[in-house]
This record gives structure tokens, C-alpha cells and sequence, in this order.
């Protein structure tokens, strides 16, 4: 995509085509650039951004810890209206309010039919590239006043009139994956679940285990705001590590025996490995963080491997269903997201959100950029 060479003019209209968008220039430098309104070729649909935040996973792709392109649009999580449908795309018309899940999955390669859709390979991919997160990453994201949405037909959905931008943004990922770890876990009503580390995915797992029947979630972190927060998202029970021997306290809390779901939403091998200590006979570690480095395993805390443990991963789970489900529970007034937006922005100052959310400043949750 074309981008001019100009300075971004603030509380001013990109030039006439153009449209303001916020970019990876490398190693920690974020941008505000102006960039070709994207066209909408057959089968494709071009969106017209209203709400977008900043992800985790952003900040990974500043710090060089994930790889894209120079001056790709950053960005995956959005709401926003069709702009236009290219030739062949049925069902959807300009101006509906839509959004779709930040792994875009095509919905016919192998993984997709395997019902895995963020291992989507594309309809023509090959095993070595598997991913179905796109936006932001391989193609233009959604930090920008338009944006392509990959493979429509599979992933665009629609938002209903009494639902607002804030009640649903926080589905398109983070609500997702939480929630995905505790599906993932097998959570048995009456179970006790233990979410280690309270930021934005930890506290969505958080109001998963409580949709799943656990019936005592404890949440762990060292900062006493997302400790308060936890709570409002459905835990009974918080740890400050700063405070308490963490693995004692949840020993205790379990009558010694040990819990069944450990829920690692950090990405560290300490936390990791506190999840193993832990989890009981038979319990189950579900692992959301995203981790660098090496993770090891300390046996004696693995039974040697006869212990009957299990490990799973999960990555965000994508595809219209899967947005429907998820947009449901907010419906029904079973799940409420929008605590978590404790920051709003204008794209003009989003190298600014970048700054707070990439330094955790201002006890910052999640940033709202709208356009
Ligand atoms: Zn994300
Ligand atoms: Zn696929």
C-alpha cells in the first residue's frame, strides 16, 4: 500500500484517498503515517474503523520479539462499519456495523476443518506457516481509519443496534482467549481455578472459569488495581505475590490437596512453573501467556510424569460462530468487558496510548482508540 511522505497533520482530514495509520517503523518506534485507503477487490470487504485498542502482542511486534514488515499498519482487534464490498461477497452491505475475531481463519484449509482456526494455514498455506492472525501482522491491521478484512464470508459479523462499540471490542481477542483457556481447561463445576497474572487476557480467563462453574477462582498478581479488578470480573479470592507466599496460599485454600485448573496468563517460566506446584493429581495447566526463552519443567512437581497432568495452549480463537457465542453472553448480561477500558483516545493521540499501554503507566487496562 502506497504511504506518503508527510507529517500527520493533527485534528486535521488525511488528504483526499488517504487515511491516518499507525505504524511499526522498527525497533520501538511506532508511527502516525498517511496510507492509501485500502480498495476492495472480488471477495473482499473494506471496513471503515470506528473503535480499536492496543493489544500485548503489539508491543511485542515494537520490541522485536515478533517480526513484521517495516511500516506495517499495527492492530488487530477492532469494531467498525462496511465500507465497501468487492465483487462476489453476498450477505453483507456498506454501512452495517461489524467486527470479527483478531485471528481471521479462511475456513477451508486443513486446521480450519480440524476446528482450529488460529492455526489457519489459509485455503492455499503450507504447514511450515501456520497462523491464523493476520491482521497486524502479515497483512495491514486495524490501527488505521480503514482496513481489509481476510476472508469475509468466514469472519465478518454483525453487531446489533443496542449493543455499543465498548460492550463488544474487547470480544474480538482478549475475550477470546480467556475465555478460550478455561473452555480449554475442561473446568468441572464445583472445580477451583487459580489465574496467574490479572492483565487484560488473565481477567478474561477469569470471567471464563466463573461462566464455567468453578466454584472458588483465584486470582494472582502484584498490582493491587488489577487485584481489585479481578474481583469485579468474578473472582472470589486475591493474591498479591508482593505480599504472600503464592504456592502456600493456594495449598492452603485447597486443603492441601491441590487445585484442578491452573490458568498461566503471563508467559513466564516462574509463573509456569508455580502453576505445577500447584495443580493436583490429574489437574490441569492451561497456558495462555505468550513466552520467550525456555520454560523447564522441575519433575518432582511432575510426579516424573505419571501424574496424570495435563498441559494445553490456546491461541484466540476466530470465525463468525465464535464471535456470535461470545457476543451472546454480553447480550445476556453474563459477561461485562467494559471495566477493563480504563483509557480512551483520538488516533491523533495514539502514539501516546502507545506509550502508556507499553509502559504500563496510569494503571492502564485497556486503551480505547476511536476514530
Ligand atoms: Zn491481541
Ligand atoms: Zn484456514
Amino acid at each position: 500500500m502506497v504511504a506518503i511522505k508527510k507529517e500527520v497533520e493533527k485534528g486535521k482530514k488525511a488528504p483526499v484517498g488517504f487515511m491516518k495509520a499507525v505504524v511499526y517503523e522498527g525497533h520501538k518506534q511506532v508511527g502516525l503515517q498517511y496510507k492509501e485507503i485500502p480498495k476492495a477487490e472480488a471477495g473482499e470487504v473494506v471496513i471503515k474503523t470506528t473503535s480499536t485498542t492496543i493489544c500485548g502482542t503489539d508491543i511485542h511486534i515494537l520490541h522485536d520479539e515478533h517480526k513484521v514488515e517495516k511500516n506495517r499498519t499495527l492492530g488487530h482487534e477492532h469494531v467498525g462499519v462496511v465500507h465497501e464490498v468487492g465483487e462476489g461477497v453476498t450477505g453483507i452491505k456498506v454501512g452495517e456495523r461489524v467486527m470479527c475475531g483478531s485471528c481471521t481463519p479462511c475456513g477451508s484449509c486443513y486446521y480450519c476443518q480440524k476446528n482450529l482456526s488460529s492455526q489457519c494455514i489459509g485455503p492455499e498455506g503450507d504447514f511450515k506457516t501456520p497462523g491464523g492472525w493476520r491482521l497486524g501482522n502479515t497483512i495491514d491491521g486495524t490501527h488505521a481509519e480503514y482496513f481489509k478484512m481476510p476472508f469475509p464470508q468466514y469472519n465478518l459479523t454483525k453487531i446489533p443496534d443496542e449493543l455499543s462499540d465498548e460492550d463488544v471490542l474487547l470480544l474480538t481477542d482478549i475475550a477470546s482467549t480467556g475465555i478460550a483457556a478455561a473452555e480449554n481447561a475442561q473446568i468441572q463445576i464445583g472445580d477451583i481455578v487459580a489465574v496467574f497474572a490479572c492483565g487484560p487476557v488473565g481477567l478474561c480467563a477469569i470471567a471464563g472459569a466463573r461462566l464455567k462453574g468453578a466454584s472458588l477462582i483465584i486470582g494472582i498478581d502484584g498490582n493491587s488495581q488489577r487485584l481489585d479488578l479481578a474481583k469485579k470480573m468474578g473472582a472470589d479470592i486475591t493474591l498479591n505475590f508482593n505480599e504472600v507466599n503464592v504456592v502456600e496460599e493456594i495449598m492452603k485454600l485447597s486443603g492441601n490437596k491441590g487445585i484442578e485448573v491452573a490458568i498461566e496468563a503471563l508467559g513466564k517460566e516462574e509463573t509456569f512453573q508455580q502453576c505445577l506446584k500447584v495443580i493436583r493429581r490429574g489437574g490441569c495447566i492451561s497456558s495462555v501467556g505468550v513466552y520467550s526463552g525456555h520454560v523447564e519443567i522441575p519433575i518432582e512437581h511432575f510426579a516424573s510424569g505419571m501424574g496424570d497432568h495435563r498441559i494445553v495452549t490456546t491461541l484466540c480463537p476466530g470465525g463468525r460462530e465464535r464471535m456470535q457465542q461470545l457476543m451472546s453472553l454480553v447480550i445476556q448480561q453474563r459477561m461485562d468487558l467494559k471495566p477493563m477500558i480504563t483509557h480512551r483516545f483520538t488516533i491523533d493521540e495514539a502514539i501516546e496510548a502507545y506509550r502508556l499501554f507499553e509502559h504500563a503507566e496510569d494503571q492502564i487496562i485497556k486503551p480505547i482508540i476511536t476514530f
